[in-house]
This record gives structure tokens, C-alpha cells and sequence, in this order.
């Protein structure tokens, strides 16, 4: 779905990101951990070219995402994302969140959005919230919104922010099952994260970033019980 090929990232003389070369197949749950300022938002970002790579390539479904607006533009679709802040709409109830887009940029019909918005809004748990405004819901509902919202568009691939990194802890958990039910129905997903457990349950791949490296890409069962570097098992020693 997703081949990665040596990819750099330089802010001015920060050379954040150096030299990653990953796949992520169809269907596939990729957990992306790492120290902070590691580089995982970048390589996230990268991904769905919110950042430009400095050199190498990315593939989607065999297609290089390039530069090219109008080409960003049709990835972009096909690519859904979350970020830890929810950047939600604050402007428009739950139900115009998840319809802007569909109705925006892919010309859908209002009533056929707002179906599909609905039959997303059950799936996160959130039917009675249709009406509401995002500043009256809790984080972990705009969460859920957000999450909706990307699905919206109906995405191949959904990309993850560290999710659950600014909610209350009482609200982590229905998020993650949100997101673990998104991962059983078979979606390609990236997820940065912090929460071992989750990456450990749900995760297919570990992706261990490290100065902008990518140090480990291993099977979860495999990474977590005996991690073959240093910087991971230093790393694991203090989240864990
Ligand atoms: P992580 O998500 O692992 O914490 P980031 O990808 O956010 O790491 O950041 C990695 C490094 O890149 C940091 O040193 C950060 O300051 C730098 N960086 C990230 N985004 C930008 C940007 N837009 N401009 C300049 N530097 C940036
Ligand atoms: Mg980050």
C-alpha cells in the first residue's frame, strides 16, 4: 500500500529524518514509537506530504506521491489523519465535521453525506451527538469525531498523531477501542503512539524511530519482549 524509500527530512541544517526505507501492506497495523523528537510526526507527516521529503521517494499503491499539487491533492484523499489536538472545525456541529469534506471536495450530496455521517457517528458511539458543537464534547468524543471524520472520505489508509496523548486517562481507552475495531475491520493504519499495550495487542509491525533512524522494524511479540538494540531497550526500559 505504502513503500517508503529513503527518505530524508532537513529543517534548515536539522536533518530530522535520515534515510528511512519501510513498507506498509495492505491492511497492515503499524505502530511508530520512538523518544520525542524522534521524528515520528515528520515520517507521519511525510507520508501524506503535510511535509515535503528532502530526498527519496514514497509510494501509494505503487504511485508516487510527488509534489505536484494536484497529485498531493488526490493521495491526500485516499489518506485519512488524526492528530493528537483533534483539530476539529469549532464552527460546525459534529454532523458538518464529518460532511465539509464529502460534500466539499468530492462533490457527494448533502443528504448522502449526512447518511454516511450518521451510519460513522453510530460506529464511534457518538449517534446522539450529531448536533452538538465540538466545544461541548469531552476529549475523547472529539476524538471519536475526528476519527470519523477522516473516515469520511472514505480512506485506504489511516494515519495516527499520538491519538490518545491529550486526553484525560479515563478517556483513552474509548478511543483506542474505536480504533482497535477500525484495525479488526481491516484498514491500513500508522499510529504513532506511546501506549505499549495497544501497540503490543493491535500492532502487526513495530516501527522503532530513533534520531530520525529507523532502528527496529519488528514483529510487536518479538520487539517487546527482547528489542535487539540498545536504543530500544533503553527506551522500553523507561516507558514500560
Ligand atoms: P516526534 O514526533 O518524534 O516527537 P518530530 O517529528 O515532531 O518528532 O520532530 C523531530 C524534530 O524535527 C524536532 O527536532 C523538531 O524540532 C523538528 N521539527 C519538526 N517539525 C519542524 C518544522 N516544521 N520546522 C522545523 N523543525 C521541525
Ligand atoms: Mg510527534
Amino acid at each position: 500500500m505504502i513503500k517508503i524509500e529513503n527518505l530524508h527530512k532537513t529543517f534548515g541544517k536539522n536533518e530530522v529524518l535520515k534515510g528511512i526505507s519501510t513498507e506498509i501492506g495492505q491492511g497492515e497495523v503499524v505502530a511508530v514509537i520512538g523518544p520525542s523528537g524522534s521524528g515520528k510526526s515528520t515520517f507521519l507527516r511525510c507520508i501524506n506530504m503535510l511535509e515535503e521529503p528532502t530526498e527519496g521517494t514514497i509510494l501509494f499503491k505503487d504511485q508516487e506521491v510527488t509534489t505536484q499539487a494536484s497529485k498531493i491533492q488526490q493521495v491526500r484523499k485516499k489518506i485519512g489523519m488524526v492528530f493528537q489536538h483533534f483539530h476539529l472545525f469549532p464552527h460546525m456541529t459534529v454532523l458538518d465535521n464529518l460532511t465539509y469534506a464529502p460534500v466539499t471536495v468530492n462533490k457527494t450530496a448533502k443528504r448522502e453525506a449526512e447518511a454516511a455521517a450518521r451510519e460513522l457517528l453510530k460506529r464511534v458511539g457518538l449517534a446522539d451527538k450529531e448536533g452538538e458543537y465540538p466545544g461541548r464534547l469531552s476529549g475523547g468524543q472529539k476524538q471519536r469525531v475526528a476519527i470519523a471524520r477522516a473516515l469520511a472520505m472514505n480512506p485506504e489508509v489511516m494515519l495516527f498523531d499520538e491519538p490518545t496523548s491529550a486526553l484525560d486517562p479515563e478517556m483513552v481507552k474509548e478511543v483506542l477501542d474505536v480504533m482497535k475495531s477500525l484495525a479488526q475491520s481491516g484498514m491500513t493504519m500508522a499510529i504513532v503512539t506511546h501506549e505499549m499495550g495497544f501497540a503490543k495487542e493491535v500492532a502487526d509491525r513495530v516501527l522503532f524511530l530513533d534520531g530520525g533512524i529507523l532502528v527496529e522494524d519488528a514483529v510487536p511479540a518479538e520487539f517487546f519482549a527482547k528489542p535487539k538494540s540498545e536504543r530500544a531497550q533503553a527506551f522500553l526500559e523507561k516507558v514500560l
